[in-house]
């Protein structure tokens, strides 16, 4: 019996993943499909052609992230796909894989860390996916729709849109089971008239409603990865600690083309991966909104200027490459609690009529792992360490916060956050390199509250916000006292985590707060618009067999949160070059 009982736990260790193991890490399931391999197994242009490997591709997609496993997938239905992905895979990470661990994955500095941190200049801690699955893999799990104008705005054909978005559906997201916190948010919403209440729909609609999310009722995590599924195995390649360092242009011509990409491997061994050399064959940028402009300029397509001091050799000058980057400005409430709250990330939103998304969540930090965890200066929970001066954030002081931290009370934790961001920024700012070295950030500036309408919509948003922490649905809920706005707001400030200067006790003025306390929300996007940068279809100007699909592309995030219409976009793309080049033999 004590057998049969060890032989299913087991199977269920086995099924399920749960054995923990670091992003990098060696594990009999780590990379669950067979067409996943490491970037080291390519096989050398002497190899490939000694064993009569034909070691070219149809397409090669660089990033297996949001927009690039669904997109490559999709391609892989009738051709030769290489998908180059620079992080490891996500299955076997519990850091990925688990809702409780969300914050962890994001606080992990370490180079082999699932997500890579970066600062913009405006102060603001921000990461970016470096795992196949992308931002999938590290984000809040929150799944819901673009609105039709925005859908419109793009020029997409709505009916395809239409058919797209439930391909992802069906594949990996969940109706979420709502928790308390969420009702208050829901209820509270209601109260102070952001409705109707249009239940649960990933439709994105004026009022308040339940969202979709890819995080299933046991808390796992289902990621784009899981989308390469329905490629075709015979025909799809995935690297995985591929890094692309340059796409390779032929500049013989009348104008560049693409032939392929240098790579390196997770040794540090370059590889060339080629086109084959048709003329509809492309390499295809889904790196993200930091890696795709970032690909470019390395690759020699971007300002002139700006490349000739790194000394790259400029394949094609364009000034608009890096440039109109925007990250919707994200300004949060503590909400203090004397019970414990159940972690949740999000599942309800109020869409208001003012531009502005309003969102909870709550319950972060209270497991053993995450109290003992070295958040250090990237904690993205109730940050002691905020309220000492940005230039006293010496290593020396984050060993000290997280002795403080060990020493805290459960309690300390409690409570969750109100959130609200507004929708579609007006201030934009800018991305440009700072070396030629692949890993290493860009520099990135977003120019948050830039635009006076944005900081406007932040104060409104706020006030809103104010009235949601005093409504009766928290103050029953949290059954704290009614909280006075002055005292959450200081907490607020304390608790906050960005490297700006605060202000505390100038919450009198909201304008300050905002400027104080702006965090992110994670969906940054631009770079590489359209019309400036790529053509409608998403092909860079002015060169050959080279695409971007991908957040870089977008003027605005679209909906409240971007993930749906990103890997919806993969899809649409994928589908859309299918019937541009086979017509109805494309079957899709
Ligand atoms: C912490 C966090 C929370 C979020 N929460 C939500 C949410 O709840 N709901 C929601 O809708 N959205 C959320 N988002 C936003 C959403 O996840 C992103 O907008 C979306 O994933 C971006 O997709 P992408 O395809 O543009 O880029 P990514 O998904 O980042 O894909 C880019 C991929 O390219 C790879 N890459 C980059 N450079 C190279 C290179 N040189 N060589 C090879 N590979 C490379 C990267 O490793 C990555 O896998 C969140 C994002 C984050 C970071």
């Amino acid at each position: 019996m004590a057998l049969v009982w060890a032989v299913k736990l087991v199977l269920f260790l086995w099924l399920f993943n749960v054995l923990p193991s670091s992003q990098g890490k060696g594990n009999f399931n780590e990379f669950r499909y067979p067409f996943i391999k490491r970037a080291s197994t390519f096989p050398s242009a002497s190899s490939s052609s000694s064993s009569g490997h034909n070691n070219v591709y149809d397409y090669i997609v660089v990033g297996g992230g949001t927009a690039g496993c669904p997109l490559a997938s999709t391609l892989s239905q009738k051709f030769n796909v290489l998908v180059l992905e620079r992080g490891g895979v996500p299955f076997a990470n519990s850091n990925v894989s688990f809702l409780r661990n969300f914050h962890i994955a994001l606080a992990d500095t370490s180079p082999t860390s699932a997500s890579q941190a970066f600062i913009s200049t405006d102060g603001v801690i921000n990461a970016r996916a470096r795992v196949l699955g992308g931002g999938t893999s590290i984000n809040a799990g929150f799944y819901t729709r673009a609105s039709t104008r925005f859908v419109k705005s793009v020029g997409w054909d709505a009916k395809l849109v239409n058919e797209s978005y439930p391909w992802i559906e069906k594949q990996i997201v969940h109706q979420p089971k709502l928790e308390p916190w969420q009702v208050a948010l829901r209820d509270s919403l209601l109260d102070v008239g952001i409705s109707p209440f249009n239940g649960f729909t990933y439709d994105h609609l004026y009022g308040t409603k339940v969202g979709g999310t890819i995080f299933d009722r046991f808390g796992r995590r289902h990621t784009a990865a899981e989308l390469l599924s329905s490629g075709n195995p015979q025909k799809l390649t995935v690297l995985v600690y591929a890094t692309v360092q340059r796409i390779v242009f032929d500049t013989s011509g009348k104008r560049p083309k693409a032939v392929g990409v240098i790579f390196k491997d997770e040794n540090g061994n370059q590889h060339e991966a080629v086109l084959a050399d048709k003329p509809q064959n492309e390499v295809i940028l889904s790196s993200g909104a930091i890696g795709s402009p970032q690909m470019l300029l390395l690759s020699g397509i971007g300002p002139k200027a700006d490349l000739e001091k790194l000394n790259i050799p400029v394949v094609l000058d364009n000034k608009f490459v890096g440039k109109g980057m925007a990250d919707n400005p994200m300004n949060a409430i503590f909400v203090p609690s004397n019970k414990a709250e159940k972690q949740t990330l999000i599942q309800t939103v109020g869409i208001t009529k003012m531009g502005v998304y309003i969102e909870a969540s709550s319950g972060f930090s209270q497991s053993m792992d995450s109290i003992q965890c070295h958040h250090g200066i990237m904690s993205a929970e109730i940050g002691q360490l905020s309220t000492i001066p940005p230039k006293q954030r010496t290593p020396e002081a984050v060993q000290a916060y997280i002795r403080r931290k060990r020493n805290l009370p459960h309690e300390a934790f409690k409570g969750g956050f109100i959130l609200e961001k507004i929708a579609y920024p007006i201030s934009k700012g800018d991305l440009s390199l700072v070396n030629t070295n692949v890993d290493d950030n860009p520099s990135v500036t977003f120019n948050y509250f830039s635009h006076p309408y944005d900081l406007q919509r932040c104060v409104d948003g706020i006030r809103v916000a104010t009235k949601l922490v005093q409504s009766e649905h928290f103050t029953n809920y949290t059954r704290c006292n009614k909280e006075t706005v002055e005292k959450v707001l200081n907490s607020s400030v304390e608790a906050n985590v960005n490297l700006i200067p605060k202000h505390t006790n100038d919450t009198k003025s909201l304008e300050q707060f905002c400027k104080d306390t702006v965090i992110t929300i994670w969906h940054y996007h631009g770079g590489a618009h359209v019309g400036t940068v790529v053509s409608p279809q998403h092909k860079v100007l002015g060169v050959d067999r080279v695409r971007v699909v991908d957040s870089s592309t977008f003027s605005e995030s679209p909906g409240t949160n971007p993930q749906a219409t990103v890997m919806m976009m993969g899809r649409y793309f994928g589908a859309k070059i299918l019937r541009e080049r086979l017509g109805r033999a494309a079957g899709i």
